[in-house]
């Protein structure tokens, strides 16, 4: 039987507040643009974050896609991450359905980009090149380990690109944890990027969703191709209303969220054949190595316990959320000593 889900944030239900905020929730049709309770949750969105406008989409994924469909045209280039998640783990949709080049800047440790590198890579290019339109910036930065970037470590990146004209796009999948774990508000943290796209169904336990935010013009322009993706969504305001009350009630208790990931990763850093830097676990996410090739058996090992993880042939990942208590934490702490030292051992 499984007992603890840390595979991610994603896995989290909504609470009580939420499914009954759905039961009730008033609905119009979104398409038409009368859909009450979407058009509540798309202004809170663009208040909080310091925005015009923002529309509703379906997923992560699609805020990306469409913040970069409208930001960059066929074969214009956007710098991005080399680390990030629209490099590593959006399918390619921007290239494969808007023909962008997508040109990677190596990330360092914490996930920030050299703000030179950025500069050489958007600088002027004559006609052998893509002209290069949007820079790509990801905070909290999930392949770092959730390390939340400071508005300055931001402001730094997206002034290079701002030097040579670009704009600049925020996958702030995590933003509201960068903001908790930071004490500084999502809007300071996106205020040098011109769109920002947050998820409902993370931390923030929403069962579907994501928000993007930027000016008027450039979220019209957003919703045209969420529409020709087939993501304009009717009575919306069903989901909608699970995320009005996120945004008042599961910010601010990622805080348990960021302790319980401490505890266990500290926990993690005694044991035999781990190697964590406790440094960048500043959120949600305990990122941590195991001996090479052993990732699979760990996890195998771990789902006989109880206790479910995400990741590959050496690295692992535990994402604490809303339903996982402290005495969670210690059910995996257990089952991760008992795992260990079979496989370390
Ligand atoms: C999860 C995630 C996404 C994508 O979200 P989905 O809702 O799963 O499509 C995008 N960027 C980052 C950094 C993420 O962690």
């Amino acid at each position: 039987m499984i007992r603890v889900d840390l595979r991610s944030d994603t896995v989290s239900h909504p609470s009580p507040e939420m499914r009954k905020a759905m039961y009730e929730a008033e609905l119009g049709d979104d398409v038409y643009g009368d859909d009450p309770t979407t058009n509540l949750l798309e202004e809170r969105a663009a208040e909080m974050l310091g925005k015009e406008a923002a529309v509703i989409v379906s997923s992560g994924t699609q805020s990306n896609l469409v913040a970069l469909l409208a930001q960059a045209g066929r074969g214009d280039t956007v710098l991005i991450g080399a680390k990030s998640h629209i490099l590593n783990a959006e399918a390619g949709g921007a290239s494969a359905l808007g023909g962008i080049v997508l040109i990677p800047i190596q990330n360092d440790e914490r996930g920030t980009m050299d703000p030179t590198a950025i500069r050489l890579a958007a600088a002027p290019r004559d006609h052998h090149k893509a002209p290069v339109s949007l820079l790509c910036v990801e905070n909290t930065q999930n392949a770092s380990g959730g390390t939340a970037l400071s508005p300055e470590e931001i402001k730094v990146m997206a002034d290079a690109g701002r030097q040579h004209g670009l704009r600049v796009h925020m996958d702030g999948a995590r933003l509201f944890n960068a903001a908790v774990a930071l004490e500084t508000p999502a809007a300071e943290l996106a205020a040098d990027a011109d769109t920002v796209g947050f998820c409902l169904s993370k931390g923030l336990a929403c069962p579907i969703g994501s928000v993007l935010c930027g000016d008027a013009d450039v979220i019209e322009e957003a919703r045209r191709w969420r529409k020709m993706l087939g993501g304009a969504m009717r009575q919306v305001g069903v989901i909608a209303a699970a995320g009005v009350v996120a945004l008042d009630t599961m910010i601010d208790r990622m805080a348990d969220d960021h302790a319980n990931a401490r505890k266990l990763a500290a926990a993690l850093a005694d044991m035999p054949g781990i190697e964590i830097d406790l440094a960048n676990v500043e959120t949600n996410i305990v990122r941590f190595g195991v001996p090479a090739h052993r990732g699979m058996e760990i996890q195998g090992r771990l789902k006989d316990e109880g206790v479910l993880i995400n990741g590959g042939d050496s690295d692992l990942r535990f994402v604490p959320h809303y339903g996982i208590d402290s005495e969670d934490i210690d059910i995996a702490i257990n089952a991760m000593d008992k795992v260990m030292a079979e496989v370390a051992g």
